[in-house]
């Protein structure tokens, strides 16, 4: 039972090129189930946003994070009476287009770009489900609903918005994205800050000492100590994270409950006219929630070792850019054939674009083994 203002079958604005209703599933059912079987969504497996992917398995992968991002986003989905198969599905997609080594990949890839068009991981994960997937005979992409490809576009940047016909309107028109692409959002955001607490602590990069400066961290690690005085080791930071995340989810909740009672949008239309999103935490919350943030920027992302890897995947990034640019050659068959096409089209940027699709779409590992057979001339 869906509450009015949710996205329904009914109600969606379609696919891009036109297809009957599938029989036994919902249109978003659909849509998440061409995400699970796309080759992008495997590859996330690989992929890191933090730590390399050999660092160790412990670790999270952009994998587990989205099914963690699916997980929050559905439990509050089901609350608020919204679309859980879309909540679900976005989730599932949001990271599609990232690019080998995290945030540092993508800084590395836009800054190779910036000549031409640039590289934003969002608008990337669109290209991935609209263009870059290749499986369905009548048509390129995934072929997704308008609803899931509005939540995979989280943000864009004006300029790119203009091009980008009905899926950049709201951004002309500073609209909101429906209920269920607000859920993904802010759900993505609770799961890798807890995610990070817990990877950044068991790799040593910081420790419950400095977490007690953090009142998030604080308030649930004293209970815990209180409840649980002889725990000790991991489950004494699992029990705290497990208590954050429940903390965040029950707080962003009510608080959107008690927005939802006061702004009482009739329907979608609704949701999308109001002047802010409507998901969302308390004040005393968000603030908590940057405090966080602004620990784990400092503390963790910065940390010397992380440094490190980021400093090496740049250089990763940038010589392997530089090398297929200068050298389209050394591009495997397909790559070199989607290069050439984009080329006809769009000259150098479209050259560079399919540079940067083909970086784009590596895993970590394929992308050292890449350098590695581009440069040292004891590996073919
Ligand atoms: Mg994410």
């Amino acid at each position: 039972m869906l509450a009015p203002y949710a996205v329904s079958d009914a109600e969606s604005r379609g696919r891009r090129y036109p297809e009957s209703a599938p029989r036994y599933r919902g249109e978003f059912q659909r849509d998440r189930d061409r995400i699970v079987h796309c080759s992008a969504f495997r590859r996330l497996e690989y992929k890191t946003q933090v730590f390399v992917n050999h660092e160790g398995d412990m670790f999270r992968t952009r994998l587990t994070h989205s099914i963690e991002v699916a997980q929050i986003g559905r439990s509050i989905a089901r609350v608020l009476g919204i679309n859980e198969d879309l909540v679900e599905a976005i989730a599932l997609a949001h990271d599609l287009g990232h690019t080998p080594f995290g945030h540092a990949g993508q800084d590395a890839l836009n800054d190779c770009m910036r000549d031409y068009g640039g590289f934003e991981h969002n608008l990337q994960s669109l290209r991935v489900v609209d263009e870059l997937e290749q499986r369905y005979a009548e048509f390129p992409g995934l072929n997704l609903t308008f609803e899931t490809r509005e939540g995979i576009l989280k943000h864009c940047a004006l300029n790119h918005a203009e091009e980008l016909a009905e899926l950049g309107e709201r951004f002309l028109r500073q609209q909101q994205p429906s209920l269920e692409a607000q859920v993904a959002n802010v759900a993505d955001e609770i799961a890798y800050n807890n995610h990070d607490v817990d990877d950044g602590l068991r790799a040593g990069l910081i420790t419950l000492e400095q977490l007690e400066e953090i009142t998030l961290f604080d308030e649930h690690h004293r209970q815990v100590q209180e409840l649980f005085p002889q725990l000790n080791g991991r489950r004494v930071s699992h029990e705290v994270i497990r208590r954050m995340i429940n903390h965040l989810v029950v707080d962003l909740v009510e608080t959107s409950q008690a927005r939802l009672a006061e702004y009482d949008p009739v329907d979608v239309s609704a949701v999308r006219a109001c002047s802010g999103p409507i998901i969302g935490f308390s004040d005393g919350m968000k603030e908590k929630s940057r405090q966080l943030k602004r620990f784990l920027r400092q503390n963790m992302y910065r940390h010397y070792r992380v440094h490190r890897m980021t400093a090496k995947a740049r250089r990763i990034i940038h010589a392997l850019f530089d090398e297929f640019m200068n050298d389209p050659a050394l591009l495997p068959d397909e790559t070199r054939i989607n290069l050439r096409e984009g080329e006809q089209e769009g000259g150098s940027s479209g050259r560079a674009r399919a540079v940067a699709d083909y970086i784009a779409g590596m895993t970590d590992r394929f992308a050292i083994a890449e350098y590695e057979r581009l440069f040292n001339p004891h590996i073919t």
